[in-house]
């Protein structure tokens, strides 16, 4: 069978610019899907990625097109996660295709996750059609988004198609086409088996269902598999496409997307961009743009009641075998006691885990501040990853740390780029290429380290644009950076479950602010409490807490004695909860002040 009518392609799209109402007239305009069905569909989808507003895991539909020119296609439609966390996920879909619809709103123009999908899908050398969406709205601007393609994306603008994805106007020139530049998928005549794996996802009944695309050879029930990455093999238990439900094939075909369930029992079994194969008539080299998926972000979580240690650890179970991309390893504080060490792909991914342990296992979990992870050379130049502050060297023993750095892009009005400049530079970014959207809007391009923007950068730029400005970011590799491990101690003690991995210019700041939130969660002792902020044992900032002077129940006297027995009661009950660190005794409630980051 021939590869000459297939069409593999995905859309790629800003936020609400009309990804999903695109792909559903699609589905409509090919007789794929009904609208009932369309309902159920929207229905399956996880609620927390409805309401973040992105999609998580990809699911492809096959369709069938009927062009202008009489003859049948295949369309295979592959979705993509609509945020930087998962940008290794979209780059692998985006592989398994040879063409992408590149989707602005016209009444918007260029976005900054625009920018960033595009470098992607140009990165695989697809072939990009561009749709200017929502030419119903009266803001709708043609003309100018034809102009922004040509200056900013570097598209001919004639190569645009108006559309309504909403009013159903210009669907069937986006199939034309998507059948007439997207080129069809090339065989590899040495009919080996080639099979990329862009996603997988775990059905509690059947296993791993893993989302292919087959570059060569073919695929069948009871064929022996192997996998790349794992050298491991299985056997096929059953082969299809999606159309949109999973439908059983005899066979998977070069050019076809579709699942393969063979027996795999967790997700990180089916890696995303691992390279499937014959495993008697193996093919020699895996396909390119294989990756370990790498945690960029990691932060403790521990259970609120001790107690829940061993469920949160079912539950994180769980959690993994769907999502490989998660990891956790069991970790002791000696402020917060058992719990685990998780790494994530970014902020979103750490935000959407604790939210689903929080609401599909109910657990009551702390979390502590996120941190990155840093390549470290020792002076007898071995290489080192850390990702715990607790694992950092002793300065002398380090030759040099180098941090994670993100390009990013910030779309603002004009009248703020000194403020976010000013943003910028606070964040030790550096701003590398400016450039005018239009006569109100310009685009930054910023190199700014990982670990700047991970908290408030975000929330900071909204609430200075007003909530005009824009974001997204790539990862753009490491940097030398001069970072040192700050330590907290409380009188003299040091507290492990506060240290962490600063710049140095920035200690002192963040070291006062530390210590200033200290002073304020831990209770007065019989004597003075120094408070301080250490790097390479020298104080960059201190605070003191003074020595208690009264007696708690000083202020009952001539008050009630029941009202004393409670207060002295209530204080015995709040002593079980302290920590003890040398002399003084932490209440378990301050650390979760002072940590937990909400
Ligand atoms: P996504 O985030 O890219 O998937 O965007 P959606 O498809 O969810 O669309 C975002 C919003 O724009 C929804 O309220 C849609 O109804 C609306 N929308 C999508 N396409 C059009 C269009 O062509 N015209 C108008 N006026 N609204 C549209």
């Amino acid at each position: 069978m021939s590869t000459e009518l297939t069409r593999n392609f995905s859309i790629i799209a800003h936020i609400d610019h009309g990804k999903t109402t695109l792909s559903d007239r699609l589905l409509e305009y090919t007789q794929t899907i009904t609208e009932r069905q369309q309902q159920d569909q929207l229905l399956d989808a996880m609620d927390l990625e409805r309401e973040k507003g992105i999609t998580i895991k990809s699911h492809p539909v096959a369709m069938k097109y009927k062009a202008k020119d009489g003859i049948t296609y295949s369309l295979n439609l592959l979705d993509t996660p609509g945020h930087v966390d998962f940008s290794y996920e979209v780059a692998r879909s985006l592989a398994a295709c040879e063409g992408a619809i590149l989707m602005i709103d016209a009444a918007q123009g260029v976005e900054a996750q625009t920018m960033a999908n595009l470098h992607l899908a140009m990165e695989q050398n697809l072939t990009i059609i561009p749709v200017l969406n929502k030419i119903d709205l009266p803001a709708a601007d043609v003309e100018k988004s034809k102009q922004q393609l040509e200056d900013i994306l570097a598209i001919p603008a004639e190569e645009a198609i108006p559309a309504s994805a909403k009013n159903g106007i210009g669907i069937e020139d986006i199939l034309e086409a998507v059948v007439a530049r997207v080129p069809p998928p090339v065989d590899n005549d040495d009919n080996l088996l080639r099979a990329s794996v862009f996603d997988s996802i775990y059905d509690a009944f059947r296993g791993v269902i893993s989302y292919v695309r087959v570059f060569s050879g073919t695929i069948k029930p009871r064929q022996r598999i192997k996998l790349f990455a794992t050298d491991k093999t299985y056997e096929v238990k059953e082969c299809g496409v999606f159309t949109p439900k999973m439908t059983k094939r005899d066979e998977l075909i070069a050019g076809d997307v579709g699942y393969v369930i063979a027996n795999m029992k967790s997700a990180d079994e089916a890696k995303i961009g691992d390279t499937l194969t014959d495993s008697t008539h193996p093919c020699l080299e895996a396909l390119p743009g294989y990756k370990e998926i790498q945690p960029m972000v990691f932060s403790g979580i521990y259970p609120v009641d001790s107690s829940d240690y061993e469920n949160l650890k079912t539950a994180m179970g769980k959690l993994q075998i769907n999502d490989a991309a998660f990891t956790f390893m069991s970790e002791s504080s000696s402020a917060l006691g058992f719990g685990f060490r998780c790494g994530f792909l970014g902020l979103l991914h750490m935000e959407i885990i604790q939210e689903r342990l929080r609401r599909e296992f109910n657990m009551d979990v702390i979390s502590t501040y996120p941190s990155v992870i840093y390549e470290v050379t020792r002076t007898n130049g071995e290489e080192l990853i850390v990702d715990n502050p607790s694992f950092l060297p002793e300065a002398q023993e380090i030759e040099e740390i180098r941090e994670p750095m993100v390009r990013t892009f910030i779309m603002v009005p004009s009248e703020y780029i000194g403020d976010i400049m000013s943003l910028v530079m606070e964040k030790r970014g550096e701003l590398t290429h400016t450039e005018t959207i239009d006569d109100t809007r310009v685009m930054l391009t910023c190199e700014l380290p990982l670990a700047e923007i991970l908290v408030d950068f975000n929330d900071r730029m909204k609430s200075m644009t007003r909530g005009y400005g824009s974001m997204d970011y790539e990862h753009c590799g490491y940097r030398a950076a001069k970072m040192v491990k700050m330590d907290m101690l409380i009188a003299q003690e040091p507290v492990e479950a506060f240290s962490t991995i600063v710049h140095r210019d920035k200690a002192e700041t963040y070291g006062r602010q530390l210590a200033n939130k200290l002073k304020d969660v831990i209770p007065q002792q019989l004597f003075v409490v120094a408070i301080q902020a250490c790097v390479g044992g020298k104080i960059v900032a201190a605070e003191r807490i003074s020595a208690m002077r009264k007696n708690v129940t000083a202020k009952c006297y001539g008050g009630d004695i029941s009202r004393k027995r409670k207060l002295l009661e209530k204080q015995k009950k709040g002593k079980e909860k302290m920590k003890q660190f040398g002399k003084v005794s932490i209440p378990q409630e301050a650390f979760i002040k002072v940590l937990k980051n909400d």
